[in-house]
């Protein structure tokens, strides 16, 4: 690649204009130098009529450095011209000035404008298995900046698009797209990329996993992503609607810590578990540190992790969701959900975890919320009977842990100090059911619902009314999340700010 003097000191913020007229598109322009973007990318291609005037509109006294790109079909753009126009448009854009010009690699060289180039490489269907030839053919070409962009499978492509940025040498663009890819476009910046694109706004993106310059700004922290950015991320299948990067990206920003945390969208199975795991584990240069583990994969981080390195009642639950990279020696990992509904339950009644020893306490439930709730229960010397559906769940479980079980129609007759929902019964957006009728609460002293969308539950709306103290799925759910920061950072959560960003965000979504 060619010399970079003039490339930014920084990894651009790059917005991608995909409007169909140039006044719209400059309007655009407008637009993304007032959302902090640092260069917009004219997609020429997606302008009904890409001729010279168009050009000029947007290129003369343009507030932003400009990415002129006319992609065609071929390589998932929208123009359908030959390809002498194509490269017309190009050299026209060079001649007025455009500060860079994306050409695809497929291209003639013989036939390129003569200008400062951006020289791409697009694979929409998977990370290309001759990716080490492509980037040293870019690496070779007169190109100021070479671009691959590839479908991730998942977040260990984003790991390998981030290993290329870092050993590149000078700066490249390098993204993983798609959802699983998004690791590539917040830390692009931690490896010094060229640039990563970011939509103006939501519907406005031009590849899949593109974030809003928002996200960038906001829930990211892009302008704080340095060299020494620690890393932090949660895995599941979804990730998309987790609270977790929002709570805990505000919570290392009000700690003064500089760390970031990424959603890592991981199909269900053990095999691509293991396969980010192995990934995170063997990228000393990530700086990798904290990973949430949540709904498939908390089995499979347990057997990952091995049962030498998590604490006996981890063991027993057989799952965790909560694992330190980075130490000495292997990976660690705990189980915050069991500490933080018990924490939550005794906060709540007044007492130390000790204090419910000899309680009786219904259970409803025998999924793998109730499994860490029960195992903890039990460790305490509660008295715990599990209610539940399908009731040879609710015997497996209450045998292994020395509880009892009952149908869940016998819910109506329970006879507990402590009523504790494990099910989903109650959740948005079914709000208005819930797992036990409000007479048989009667006599009940505290209920605590796991649920905490929406917030107060119907269980726990009729609890308090019965006059039973109520225990929000909320508190579990802040008390896991305070947990998971003290084991990777060794400092105190802030508490209070984590329940605000965890209470907003439910009040958006019901
Ligand atoms: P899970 O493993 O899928 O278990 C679901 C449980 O709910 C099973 O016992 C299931 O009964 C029961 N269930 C589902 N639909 C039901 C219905 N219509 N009627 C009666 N029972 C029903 O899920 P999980 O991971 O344990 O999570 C359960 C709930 O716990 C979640 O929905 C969430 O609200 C809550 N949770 C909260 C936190 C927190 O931090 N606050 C953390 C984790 C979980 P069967 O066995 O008969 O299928």
């Amino acid at each position: 690649m060619g010399p970079m003097t003039d490339a930014p000191a920084n990894t651009a913020l790059i917005v991608p204009l995909t409007q169909p007229t140039p006044e719209a598109m400059r309007a655009g322009m407008d637009a993304a130098t007032q959302a902090g973007a640092d260069m917009v990318e004219c997609r020429l291609d997606y302008l009904q009529r890409p001729d010279r005037a168009a050009l000029r509109l947007l290129l003369e006294g343009r507030p932003l450095p400009v990415i002129a790109t006319c992609r065609p079909t071929r390589q998932g753009g929208r123009f359908e011209g030959s390809e002498t126009d194509r490269l017309g448009i190009l050299s026209a854009a060079a001649e007025l000035k455009a500060d860079y010009v994306d050409v695809e690699d497929d291209c003639d060289p013989a036939r390129l404008p003569r200008a400062r180039t951006i020289l791409s490489h697009h694979d929409f269907s998977a990370r290309p298995g001759n990716l080490e030839a492509i980037v040293r053919r870019l690496a070779e070409s007169d190109a100021a900046v070479g671009k691959i962009a590839f479908a991730a499978a998942g977040p260990d492509d984003a790991l390998a698009a981030l290993d290329i940025l870092r050993s590149a040498g000078r700066p490249m663009i390098v993204l993983a797209m798609g959802e699983g890819g998004l690791a590539s476009r917040v830390l692009a910046r931690k490896f010094g990329a060229f640039g990563t694109f970011a939509s103006l706004e939501e519907g406005a993106e031009s590849a899949p996993g593109q974030l809003t310059v928002a996200e960038m700004k906001c829930l990211y922290r892009w302008h704080s992503i340095g060299a020494a950015t620690a890393v932090h991320g949660v895995v599941g299948c979804p990730v998309a609607h987790s609270m977790s990067p929002a709570i805990h990206n505000a919570a290392f920003a009000e700690a003064g810590i500089d760390a970031v945390y990424v959603p890592m969208l991981t199909e269900p199975g053990p095999e691509s578990f293991n396969r980010l795991f192995d990934a995170l584990a063997g990228a000393a240069w990530l700086d990798f540190r904290g990973l949430s583990v949540t709904i498939p994969h908390k089995q499979n981080a347990l057997s990952r992790v091995g049962g030498d390195s998590v604490d006996e009642l981890s063991r027993r639950i057989g799952a965790i969701n909560t694992v330190l990279f980075g130490g000495d020696g292997s990976p660690r990992g705990w189980n915050t959900d069991y500490a933080a509904a018990i924490d939550a339950l005794a906060a709540g009644m007044g007492i130390a975890r000790e204090g419910l020893a000899g309680r009786a306490v219904a259970v409803i439930g025998a999924g793998g919320a109730s499994r860490a709730i029960v195992a903890a229960l039990a460790q305490y010397g509660a008295e715990v009977t599990i209610y539940n559906r399908t009731f040879p769940r609710a015997e497996a479980l209450a045998g292994e842990f020395g509880a009892r079980a009952r149908p869940l129609e016998a819910v109506g007759e329970l006879a507990a100090e402590i009523v504790i929902n494990c099910t989903s019964v109650g959740m948005h957006p079914k709000a208005d059911e819930t797992p036990v009728p409000p007479e048989a609460l009667a006599g009940a002293a505290v209920v605590f619902d796991t649920v905490y969308n929406p917030i107060e539950t119907r269980l726990l709306r009729e609890a308090g009314a019965a006059g039973c103290t109520t225990v929000s799925g909320v508190d579990m759910f802040v008390n896991q999340a305070v947990e998971q920061f003290g084991i990777w950072t060794g400092q105190p959560a802030p508490r209070q700010l984590m329940r605000s960003i965890v209470v907003e965000q439910l009040s958006r979504e019901t």
